[in-house]
């Protein structure tokens, strides 16, 4: 999907950065960053650079919108948190010109970036190219506002925190980018966080299968919903640190280098658990349960329900902490109609083991679950997919278990 542009007839190759909000979290930083899009430019590529609002811009802008309103209008709001990646797109796009660089920032509209109405979550429906195309074939650098768009109707809308790497991975497919790098302050992906393993070693390269599950079960390296469009685009996308210069972890859906070990291990200390106990066991109780609780936009993940006894069952499942009010309360409205009693635990979480090698491999459960009886570690529930084994522990052992199971599964050695 190499399509190259040619400018005063030079072709060149197009690579669309991405820099979070601590590469740019003050002025020299946003200086640092200019000089690397500089140097990516006289490499003889075309840039296109999508940036998150400094630092912590949004939180600051979502609590001063609370201390006017505990309701703030969506639609205000949308335009409100825009706010922060204009900052940023125009303070680096004013840097690279003080660098001798042409350079023009774009707000998401500008940028052609057209969503849904769905403030706060709008997903991009189609991205019209043609400002970014006339800007670079005049030579300059585009600096385009992360997370946002615009609607039919020219109403702001922002795709949900963390959506700056969404605005990136689409601008990369829809230009036919050569590659999408995505700068952070790590070197790249891990084989588990390295504040908490100091000896885990960056990953050369990861699958956008193992890099979804990673992020969904708790690495916050790249939004998911990046990585999924990243996949059906087929783009590479590229991990790498905005302070260093080393190669960072490339994530791509091509051949992998063959492993037969576990390729990470995440934890999420994010997680609650609803358990409904005493419940007749008969047709549409789960449905009854989960429905509600779909509406009310929670996403429910791990569920599991004990074989009956007496034709009396109980169902556990787990939600994000930070969803726990809102779904006990609706769990618990269904549930006294069933006469059925509610309990939730927030003192648990997540800890994961992610690789393709286990869809033909054997001997990573036992591995697992051997390790953590060592530890005296107890599983209170257990999810698996292809290519992930995930137990739920209690939450004081959570870093236990990253700790133990990384040297189990030897992640510290090359
Ligand atoms: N600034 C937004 C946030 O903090 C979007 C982003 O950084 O990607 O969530
Ligand atoms: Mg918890």
């Amino acid at each position: 999907m190499n399509k190259s542009f040619f400018i005063k007839s030079i072709p060149m190759g197009l690579i669309v950065q991405k820099y979070g909000g601590t590469s740019v979290a003050d002025s020299k930083r946003i200086m640092n960053v200019a000089r690397r899009i500089a140097a990516t430019r006289m490499d003889g590529n075309q840039v296109i650079a999508v940036v998150s609002a400094m630092g912590d811009t949004t939180d600051d802008l979502i609590k001063l919108a609370h201390e006017i309103t505990p309701k703030p209008n969506p639609r205000e709001m949308d335009v409100l948190l825009s706010t922060g990646e204009i900052v940023s797109s125009t303070l680096l796009a004013m840097a690279l010109k003080t660098l001798g660089f042409e350079a023009i920032s774009l707000t998401g509209a500008q940028a052609g970036i057209k969503t849904t109405r769905q403030y706060s979550r709008a997903l991009i429906t189609d991205i019209n190219p043609d400002r970014i195309y006339d800007e670079l074939r005049e030579g300059k650098i585009v600096i385009v506002a992360g997370f946002q768009g615009v609607t039919e109707g020219f109403d702001v809308t922002t795709l949900g925190r963390g959506g700056s790497d969404t605005t990136a991975v689409a601008l990369a497919a829809k230009l036919g980018a050569d590659k999408c790098v995505r700068y952070t302050d790590t070197e790249g992906i891990f084989t588990a966080d390295p504040r908490i393993v100091p000896d885990a070693t960056c990953l050369k390269e990861i699958s956008y299968e193992e890099m979804l599950e990673l992020s969904v079960y708790g690495s916050k390296v790249v939004h998911p919903r990046a990585i999924e469009l990243a996949e059906y685009y087929n783009m590479p996308l590229i991990v790498a640190s905005s302070f260093t210069n080393s190669p960072g972890t490339i994530i791509h859906g091509g051949k992998m280098e063959v492993r037969n070990k576990v390729t990470a291990i995440s934890h999420d200390m994010n997680v609650a658990k609803i358990t409904v106990q005493g419940i007749k066991d008969e047709p549409g109780i789960a449905a009854k349960l989960f429905v509600p609780l779909a509406d009310a936009g929670i996403s429910v993940d791990t569920i599991v329900q004990n074989s009956s006894i007496n034709e009396m069952t109980d169902l556990t499942f787990t939600v994000a902490e930070d969803d726990i009010e809102r779904a006990t309360a609706i769990v618990k409205t269904v549930a006294s109609q069933m006469n059925a009693k509610v309990v939730t635990d927030t003192h648990i979480g997540k800890v994961s083991i992610i690789g393709g090698s286990m869809l033909n491999g054997t001997g990573y459960a036992s591995t697992l679950f051997k390790t953590l009886s060592d530890e005296n570690i107890n599983i209170d529930l257990i999810t698996t997919s292809e290519i992930r084994i995930t137990v739920i522990v209690k939450e004081d052992k959570v870093l236990d278990a990253v700790r133990v199971l990384h040297s189990a599964f030897k992640l510290n050695e090359d």
